[in-house]
């Protein structure tokens, strides 16, 4: 862990000032990194039957992508309006100015799915709680939870449902 911690770029005033923006790209670049992220998120869901994996756009889908390959799974892209070609199911959300939207393909997840949603980074949890939501809706057996790094000051936890199995990798 603390080689990836070592890889994580700290970027301040991005996209705004005051936010000191956690930046992965720098983890996913470097070979070892990689891989070694990939392992270790699969292991925390190893014998779980995880059957799909749901990335939100877009930062999301990289890691999502790998812990699907890793345990065998599918992958399930959550993106922004207007993106996704065929039927799909929408949520939207608060921001801090105004509202959000994001998007599933009505048949990307089914009652026999066992998921785990995946994010980079765990801010105020307001897109987590909104993409919940949204695979809740389509019944699956099981939703779990995850991200490479929970930024805990914000308290995000607090904005994700109390009974959903939250684990990130990295927490600061
Ligand atoms: P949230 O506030 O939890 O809804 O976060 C919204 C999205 O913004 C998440 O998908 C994160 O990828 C991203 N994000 C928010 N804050 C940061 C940060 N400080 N560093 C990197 N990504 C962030």
């Amino acid at each position: 862990m603390d080689y990836i911690k070592s890889r994580i770029r700290d970027v301040n005033d991005f996209p705004s000032p005051g936010i000191v923006f956690k930046d992965l790209t720098t983890v996913f670049k470097d070979p070892r990194a990689l891989h070694i992220i990939g392992w270790d998120l699969s292991q925390l869901y190893r014998d779980k039957g995880v059957t799909k994996v749901v990335g939100i756009e877009s930062r999301g889908f990289i890691g999502g992508s790998i812990l699907a390959f890793e345990l065998g799974a599918g992958f399930v892209p959550a993106r922004k309006p207007g993106k996704l070609p065929a039927d799909t199911i929408r949520q939207e959300y608060a921001k801090e100015y105004g509202t959000d939207v994001i998007e599933i393909h009505r048949d990307a997840i089914g009652p026999d799915d066992i998921v785990v949603l995946h994010d980079d980074v765990l801010a105020t949890g307001g897109t987590m709680a909104a993409a919940y939501k949204l695979v809740k809706s389509l019944n699956p057996k099981k939703i779990y939870i995850n991200f490479i790094i929970e930024l805990s000051a914000l308290n995000g936890r607090a904005a994700l449902p109390a009974d959903a199995e939250v684990t990130s990798l990295i927490v600061y």
